[in-house]
């Protein structure tokens, strides 16, 4: 890269970070960076920043015959929070493409943790669809940042997507399994993904009849959203806390706007447990403070409530019962600066 263009793309990088709220100092929105935060819904590859994604880009460009591709991903990544639908999807593809080595993994994994790290989480639980060859990288990577970033804990759930039928959810279960036992702790749950739209309610029942022990999205649960009065019944019945995420769902076309957002619903309705989580924070260009921002925006929502959003979230962590007291610890300490709680 010459110089110039070296210049060129810090000022685009700093200027993302700006339009991301990422830096801001004294502004409201410093509440929101400030506060410790869970983030129980977020995929490795879609967390990953442009910033390290433009660094993959470089690497691949020394490759043949890559020239063109390489300008068309950097066209899309410099979007940044104006991509439109069609340019966050050619994001994944961009990604997956870039993605494809352990060491890039290891690499990946551990940039994403650090900037959740930096953007105040204390605890997070990463997800991916995971080949066994990249499973040992991720954990390396977790392993890792365990020193490298001792703010945040960090632990996995393991993907499963139904899109790809029977035999592959067999071979994710078993490698779930066969790592339970060996990551020391690490692999807390299983992750059974698949596209909303094409599913329906019989598919939603089956799905509730296991009684998960978190519901992500839960974009068509309600009767208004093609979902049913009974689905929405399990749900309160066994009181099953909603990840929801409310840039990626009105980004990607799931939820028509913030005000419609079914956190209304949930939260509001039925004053039932809600988890505020970023899922792609990298493609959909967010972080959890500017979700937890945004959620206080649409829903005029008090500090004093967004407090209690990012506690009660500790109570719906994957981890052990000592991982949940450390944090509440935490919260407790830093509750007597940012919210006067003694
Ligand atoms: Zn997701």
């Amino acid at each position: 890269m010459t110089n110039q263009r070296t210049v060129l793309m810090q000022k685009f990088i700093s200027k993302m970070a700006d339009s991301n709220g990422v830096v801001k100092g004294t502004s409201p929105f410093s509440f929101f960076k400030k506060i410790p935060k869970v983030e129980l819904h977020a995929h490795i590859n879609g967390s990953i920043s442009a910033e390290t994604i433009e660094k993959l880009i470089q690497r691949k460009a020394g490759c043949a015959n890559l020239n063109n591709k390489v300008s068309q991903w950097e066209t899309t990544i410099r979007k940044g929070d104006k991509r439109s639908l069609q340019e966050s999807l050619a994001m994944f593809g961009i990604i997956y493409q870039l993605v494809d080595d352990n060491s890039t993994v290891f690499h990946v994994t551990k940039s994403v943790i650090e900037d959740f790290a930096e953007d105040n989480v204390r605890y997070l639980e990463l997800r991916s669809m995971t080949k066994q060859s990249y499973v040992e990288a991720v954990f390396a990577a977790i392993e890792e940042a365990r020193h490298t970033v001792p703010s945040i804990i960090v632990r996995f759930i393991m993907a499963i997507n139904r899109k790809l039928g029977p035999d592959d959810a067999l071979d994710t279960v078993q490698l779930a399994l066969q790592y339970k036992a060996k990551a020391n702790g690490l692999l807390v749950g299983i992750d059974l993904s698949g596209d909303p739209k094409v599913s329906d309610v019989e598919d939603s029942r089956i799905l509730l009849d296991l009684i998960p022990d978190r519901i992500g999205h839960g974009t068509c649960l309600h009767p208004e959203n093609g979902g049913s009065q009974d689905l929405v019944s399990i749900v309160e019945k066994y009181e099953i806390p909603i990840e929801l995420c409310l840039t990626s769902n009105v980004k990607s076309q799931t939820v028509s706007s913030f005000a419609d957002h079914h956190m209304d619903y949930w939260y509001n309705g039925k004053n039932h447990h809600c988890i505020i989580c970023t899922d792609d924070k990298g493609v959909f260009s967010t972080t959890l403070s500017e979700e937890y921002s945004l959620v206080a925006e649409t829903f005029n929502l008090t500090h004093q409530q967004v407090w209690n959003l990012t506690y009660s979230s500790i109570n719906y962590i994957f981890a052990e019962e000592s991982v949940k007291n450390a944090l509440k610890e935490i919260w407790r300490e830093e509750g007597k600066n940012l919210m006067n709680i003694n």
